[in-house]
């Protein structure tokens, strides 16, 4: 068994023990594998332990693994970093899912640049909720005219909202946002049926991620190790 497999095991093994906790069943909750800056070499381990779901943060630097990597059959490819206007297109071209969006902007490009012959790009909002430091993602009171604007792109598929919480130690706080984002997710989903993914939790907050209803958990250094 390879490093990266084993490591695969125990971050699964972990995401079961938090359903079970949260009383959730582990099929909802998807691993999106999160390999910035790693090797293609490194991400076959992870598709060879049976690994899918990718999640990539660099334009450039993305498209030539999944080149390298488009042998294998089957890979979703995720964009969750920041996007700048000038790469939209490659991220239409390569990518099956978006969930870093927060400006019509974006969306707009992304929609005209998805090839209509293919199945539209699944993207997510990324949400600012309060407490945040970083200036990415949409705030509150934007979120769901950008939701109608995504709704109304043909190319895309609205699909939930995605959010990078602050980091602190305190658990108590950590709870809290990630219950307001459950709280904005359910709304999102009463007014569109079709949203299906709240992408929260990374590697030292997976746990309490799920237990307020995380379906996607974007985890990089517990799979990968530690980033250079
Ligand atoms: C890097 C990154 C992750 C993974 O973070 P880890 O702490 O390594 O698990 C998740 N989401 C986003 C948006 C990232 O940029």
């Amino acid at each position: 068994m390879t490093e990266i497999a084993t490591k695969l095991t125990q971050v699964q093994k972990q995401i079961h023990d938090a359903c079970n906790q949260a009383n959730r069943d582990p099929q909802l909750v998807t691993l999106l594998a999160v390999s910035k800056t790693k090797s293609a070499q490194l991400i076959q381990q992870a598709i060879d332990a049976g690994q899918r779901h990718f999640g990539e943060n660099y334009v450039q630097e993305a498209v030539e693994k999944i080149q390298q990597l488009a042998h294998n059959p089957e890979l979703i490819w995720h964009f969750i970093g920041p996007i700048q206007a000038n790469k939209t297109r490659l991220i239409a071209e390569n990518f099956s899912w978006v969930h870093s969006v927060d400006r019509e902007k974006i969306a707009k490009r992304l929609n005209e640049q998805r090839d209509p012959n293919i199945t539209p790009l699944n993207v997510c909002l990324q949400v600012n909720i309060s407490g945040e430091q970083s200036k990415s993602g949409v705030n509150q009171d934007e979120i769901f005219s950008l939701a109608d604007f995504i709704n109304n792109c043909k190319q895309l598929r609205l699909r939930g909202i995605m959010a990078i919480p602050e980091k602190t130690d305190d658990t108590e706080q950590r709870l809290h946002r990630f219950n307001s984002l459950f709280d904005l997710y359910q709304q999102l989903q009463q007014r569109y049926p079709d949203v299906d993914t709240l992408s929260m939790g990374m590697s030292n907050d997976m746990p309490e991620a799920i237990a307020s209803g995380s379906t996607m958990v974007r985890i990089g250094t517990a799979i990968f190790g530690k980033r250079d």
